[in-house]
């Protein structure tokens, strides 16, 4: 049995405890941490044995891509921190997305509504990958219900996508509104919870179908994995692992180890970070070379409602965007070369600091004029903010906005 403390204990003890030391039949000992389990295919001291784990009748292992016992222990962790009933580990968030949408409209109307505000990945997937094979996508606005509603009564859709918090803009669209009207339409939400992690927000407990994170991010939290997770309920697991058998996305025991590894300190970090984060926001706000900050913590932001129902005080994510007053793309360079602490680079929710361009990076893609209209300026910066010393982190922003 895996180790599973009950469902009341706080997240920062479940990060530590569940899914781990499961105990093998029959030995006399248990390892404290999960083991790397390699193997690719297993046997049974029994024939019969094996035929009843192909057919179901008896839980375990028989071959990789239908499951692994390290993968296992992953997956009762983050159906655990996630407060659903069952997860399955991806090789990558993208990986994870791609999963859950085949899964909520393997039986449903092949049209997906999408937020606007969505990951650059995940846009073109849908745009140029899954729509050629007709499964239509439709973008709207999901910071504005009405049009949410008249979008779901015009095209029908069988699933609705949204981020929690949105990238670079950090909009916060009202995810428990559209929950109830993505059941009310018999749609299944999909919610990329990545930039909010399970310690903000679980939005399976707000109505929503399918939780997805690119645990890339914070969960594995150390720039070192490369991974995803889609966390759901009960009717929709058995058809997720059987598209997951069928498709072959898992993540390997490896990376699925160094996840579990990162997990244990993610509350712990997460909260650290958040802290950061509120301070940057601030400090930024009152410096002299800054224009406009952005961070879901600011009283005045245009979803502050939908923030005040959905996050706990004090617990409003960990990225920071702002504008550099007067900057074109040379003089965002040339703050991005003067960093000397705080790390230059795409990623975010590693422990380092990162300061990602969206124009260069996450939005390069996009004309000029596209950039324009979604609010997403040259002189746009955007700063994950990590676990070290805060006034470390100040005093290197500072110094490089003087440059
Ligand atoms: C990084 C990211 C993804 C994609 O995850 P990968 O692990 O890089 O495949 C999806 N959604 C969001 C919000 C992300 O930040």
């Amino acid at each position: 049995m895996a180790n599973r403390p009950a469902e009341n204990t706080s997240l920062f003890t479940r990060a530590v405890h569940s899914g781990d030391r499961k105990r093998a039949p029959g030995s006399g000992f248990t390892p404290v941490t999960t083991p790397i389990h390699t193997a690719t295919t297993y046997f049974y001291n029994d024939a019969a044995d094996l035929e009843r784990v192909f057919s179901g009748e008896l839980p375990g292992p028989n071959y990789s891509r239908h499951g692994n016992p390290t993968n296992e222990a992953l997956e009762a962790l983050l159906a655990s921190l996630e407060s659903g009933d069952g997860a399955l580990a991806c090789s990558s968030g993208m990986a994870a997305l791609h999963l859950a949408i085949v899964t909520a409209l393997a039986d449903r109307n092949k049209v997906i509504l999408a937020s606007g505000a969505l990951y650059g990945a995940t846009i073109n997937m849908l745009a140029k990958v899954l729509a050629p094979f007709g499964i239509e996508a439709v973008f709207t606005d999901f910071c504005d219900e009405a049009a949410v509603a008249r979008a779901i009564a015009e095209h029908k859709p069988g699933a609705l996508l949204m981020e929690t918090i949105s990238n670079p803009l950090l909009r916060v669209a009202p995810m428990d509104r559209i929950a109830a009207m993505a059941k009310a339409a018999g749609a299944q939400l999909i919610v990329d919870s990545t930039f909010t992690t399970p310690l903000l927000l679980r939005p399976l407990e707000h109505g929503a179908d399918y939780t997805v994170h690119s645990v890339t991010k914070y969960l594995a939290g150390h720039g070192d994995v490369l991974g995803g997770v889609v966390v759901t309920n009960e009717p929709n697991l058995e058809p997720l692992r059987m598209l997951s058998r069928s498709l072959g996305p898992l993540l390997g025991p490896f990376e699925s180890y160094l996840t579990m590894r990162g997990i244990k300190s993610f509350p712990l970090r997460m909260e650290r970070q958040c802290a950061n984060a509120g301070r940057v926001a601030s400090w930024l706000a009152t410096h002299p070379a800054i224009d406009r900050v952005y961070f879901p913590g600011d009283p005045a932001h245009p979803d502050a409602a939908a923030i005040a129902r959905l996050f706990a005080p004090g617990l409003f994510g960990a990225m920071v965007s702002f504008e550099v007053k007067g900057a074109d793309q040379s003089a965002v360079f040339r703050l991005m070369n003067a960093l000397r602490m705080v790390v230059p680079a795409t990623s975010l929710g590693d422990v380092q600091s990162m300061v990602a361009y969206p124009v260069m990076a996450s939005h390069r893609e996009l004309s000029p004029k596209h950039r324009e209209r979604l609010g997403i300026r040259d002189n746009l910066v955007r700063i994950s903010v990590g676990i070290e010393s805060v006034g470390d982190i100040l005093a290197d922003l500072d110094r490089a906005l003087r440059a």
